[in-house]
């Protein structure tokens, strides 16, 4: 009786837990993707996410064939799918690698439940995450709410498992099972075509994924500590749609980077991607709540949608920013600098709540990450998982100078505002004075606290 591998956020065959065990298994394997847009509470994907996933998927199932197996799409309700195609074949086995949102975690424990009431064999594998959540706690037994002691934990703990080694050969079902057609389902953008830029920076896919890894070992981790908080220097990995996506696991990301001798900072920054998943696990309200109640009592102005579309637009008058938002409009990401000054932008001079902004980015960005997104939104805004909440406020201007002194980032994606005759918005805003006002506005949720 043939194993289904349910392919989730891990969408590539080396280190791929479940799919090891199904090829252990020894019967035919079938992988299932499920595009679900109805279970309850169910985040909907952005727009570039969508691009993504469609050439994600597409990648994955030719790979997949190639080596004998099978990969079938399916689109609704996971737990209703996943049972009607387990019946459909009369499987007698379901494996995949744990997820760690609230909502998913609640559909993935029901199923495991009824598909074991069926008499099918179940089991959950740690694929995407170095650390599960729950195995890092404090003295007392709790979960972190502050990086360095976490990561310190974290580290240790006996070093995360070697990759496991992608296969040669899957065998696949006797006879091929329904599955819709990638293109029904509709995740790339018609009228109007917004993926040109898209298109033209990424390749999506597990072999564009390992190619880039090997790249940035090479050519450019000696000089990220040095190098990486400026836009301009091309000096970080690109990484973050290969981990959103899992195209590469963390666990193969973390022993080449060993392997190559890499002694930078860059680990240390997969821990953030875990410290985040950390906190979405304790907190699985991380994108609709403050995780510090206490900023429940800031005092947001009504919203102005002109200041909100400026910002999107990159339109708002200052250089970085409107560089920044232009990357991201036109590539589906931006540098992480230029993330904070942006979003620091959004939230305390234009007093916009963070929640609009981590919409946006949710929507635009290629490496939307659930956890990712939220919990770095909510640390610039000051409500997150930072130890000195109330006073830090980025000055765009000072912040080009440091990171950007050349003005090469500026140059290429807000050219008006390096070229004599260029015509750049007007800023539709002074600093001094909306800092002053987001000071006050601090004072008051620690009044408050
Ligand atoms: P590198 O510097 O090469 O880092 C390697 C990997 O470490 C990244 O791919 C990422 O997986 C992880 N990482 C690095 N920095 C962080 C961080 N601060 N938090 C969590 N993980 C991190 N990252 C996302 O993956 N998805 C998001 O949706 C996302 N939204 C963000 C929103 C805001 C407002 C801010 C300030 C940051 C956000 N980040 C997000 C974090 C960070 O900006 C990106 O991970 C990084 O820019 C990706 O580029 P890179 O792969 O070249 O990073």
């Amino acid at each position: 009786s043939p194993s289904i591998v349910w392919f989730r956020d891990d969408l590539r065959l080396a280190d791929h837990p479940a799919l090891r065990a199904a090829i252990d298994r020894d019967e035919p394997i079938v992988g299932l993707y499920v595009l679900d847009e109805e279970s309850r509470d169910i985040r909907p994907l952005g727009g570039a996410a969508r691009w993504w996933l469609h050439h994600s998927l597409a990648s994955l199932e030719e790979r997949l064939r190639e080596r004998g197996g099978r990969l079938i799409l399916r689109r609704g309700p996971a737990d209703r799918i996943v049972r009607e195609t387990a019946a459909d074949l009369g499987a007698g086995a379901v494996f995949w690698n744990r997820r760690y949102g609230g909502p998913e975690r609640d559909i993935d424990a029901g199923l495991k439940q009824s598909l074991r009431d069926d008499g099918i064999e179940v089991r959950s594998f740690a694929g995407s995450l170095l650390f599960e959540p729950w195995t890092i706690t404090t003295g007392a037994g709790t979960h972190f709410s502050v990086y360095s002691p976490f990561w310190r934990a974290c580290l240790a703990q006996p070093a995360p498992r070697s990759p496991l080694p992608e296969p040669r050969k899957i065998q696949g079902p006797s006879r091929t099972p329904a599955s819709d057609d990638l293109a029904d389902w509709d995740l790339l953008p018609t009228e109007p075509d917004w993926a040109e830029g898209l298109r033209e920076t990424w390749e999506p896919g597990e072999p564009a994924a390992r190619r880039r890894l090997r790249e940035f070992l090479r050519d450019d981790v000696d000089s990220y500590d040095r190098a990486r908080d400026r836009p301009s220097a091309g000096a970080t990995s690109l990484l973050s749609p290969r981990l959103r996506w899992g195209e590469l696991s963390p666990h193969t990301i973390w022993h080449a980077s060993i392997e190559s001798g890499d002694s930078s900072g860059f680990l240390s920054e997969l821990g953030w991607r875990e410290f985040a998943w950390h906190t979405l696990f304790h907190f699985p309200d991380l994108a609709t709540k403050n995780l510090r109640s206490e900023f429940d009592a800031f005092p947001w102005p009504r919203l102005s949608p002109a200041a909100l579309r400026a910002w999107q637009r990159g339109r708002t008058g200052f250089p970085i920013v409107d560089a920044g938002m232009r990357e991201l409009w036109r590539t589906g990401y931006m540098h992480n600098r230029v993330r904070m000054i942006t979003a620091s932008f959004l939230i305390k001079n234009l007093m916009i709540d963070w929640r609009r902004g981590e919409e946006w980015f949710w929507d635009t960005l290629v490496d939307a990450d659930a956890a990712n997104n939220p919990f770095n939104w909510q640390w610039v805004a000051g409500s997150g998982a930072d130890a000195a909440p109330y006073f830090r406020i980025f000055n765009p201007e000072l912040q080009a100078k440091k990171f950007d002194a050349e003005g090469h980032y500026v140059g290429e994606w807000a050219p008006e505002y390096r070229a004599e005759d260029g015509q750049p918005p007007q800023p539709i805003v002074d600093l001094g004075a909306t800092r002053k006002d987001a000071l006050a506005a601090y004072e008051k949720v620690k009044q408050a606290s």
